[in-house]
Order: structure tokens, then sequence, then C-alpha cells
């Protein structure tokens, strides 16, 4: 992966999480420190959303704050600031957790047999279809063996394409 997709993959990434406003943020490339209320002046948005978005860059671990009283108002302020440095690590985080719970889906399909409604109404495994006697409690129709293994192996490979990039990051 190069630096075109790797920038890429964390914007996206970051609209995922923080929404638009959120990657309007980041794209921006602030310098230092700044306040909530001077980021909503600046781009004209609404200081909620400035702030939910930076919170929610926060939770990623691409923004941080500090808290000051302000000495005119005695008000408490956020002072913000991103992160460029750590963008690489946060999309590694991401990559790894993404790639952990593919594993679990992996694992709890292929553990388990499962049985669909021909008219898809119901996905039971194998013991529930047994009881339900291989018949659908709610149109009637026949329960039948679903074959998962072309979902399974589309599983695989996107594991397999994590694993590439995760390599190509380091
Ligand atoms: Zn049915």
């Amino acid at each position: 992966m190069n630096e075109i997709q790797a920038e890429e993959l964390l914007q996206e990434l970051i609209e995922r999480v923080a929404g638009e406003v959120g990657l309007i943020i980041y794209t921006l490339k602030p310098k230092g420190e700044f306040t909530d209320e001077q980021l909503a002046l600046e781009l004209g948005i609404e200081i909620n959303e400035i702030r939910k978005a930076l919170f929610s860059l926060y939770e990623l671990g691409i923004a941080e704050y500090k808290r000051r009283r302000d000495d005119e108002t005695g008000w408490m302020e956020y002072y913000w600031r991103i992160n460029y440095d750590k963008q690489l690590d946060v999309l590694k985080h991401e990559l790894e957790k993404t790639k952990r719970k593919l594993e679990e889906k992996l694992e709890a399909e292929t553990s388990t047999v499962y049985y669909i409604c021909t008219n898809g109404c119901i996905k039971v495994s194998y013991e529930e279809a047994m009881e339900l006697n291989f018949t659908c409690p709610k149109c009637g129709g026949i329960l039948e063996y679903l074959d998962s293994s072309k979902a399974n192996e589309k599983i695989r490979e996107e594991i397999k394409k994590i694993e590439e990039m995760l390599q190509s990051l380091t």
C-alpha cells in the first residue's frame, strides 16, 4: 500500500467515525492548538457539530485536548490539537480491529451449520432446524442447508487483504 492509498483509507475511516465535519477538520490541517469556538467561527459550522466531531477524532486517537481556564471569562476551555504523526498508528489499530472481527465471524460461521428458509425468512442452526422439523415457522416453507463456503471464502480474502495492508504499513 502506498502513501496515497493509506491516506484514502484513513480519510474513509475518519468520515465513518467522525462524519463529514470530522473529515473537514482533519483535512483542514489546523496548525497548533485551537479552540472549538475558533474552529466553528472559521468553518461556519455549529459549535456542537464541531465538538461532536472533535470528540470522535479524540476517540479515534487523532485529536487530543487540554483543558485550561480562560483568564478573562473564567470558563474552562478545550484547546485542541490534531495528531498528524499518529495517523498511521490509528490506521493500523483500526485494521487490526477489523481483522479480529472478521476472524471471529469466520470462526462462528465455520463452527455452526446453518439452515435457511427458501423464502428468506429465517436463518437457524442445524439443531433449531431439526426442532422445527425443517419447516419455516413463518411461512411454512422448507428449511434448506446453507452452503456458506463461498461467503467464508470472501471473509478469508478480506482477512488476507487486511494482512497485506498491515504488512505494507510497517
Ligand atoms: Zn419462511
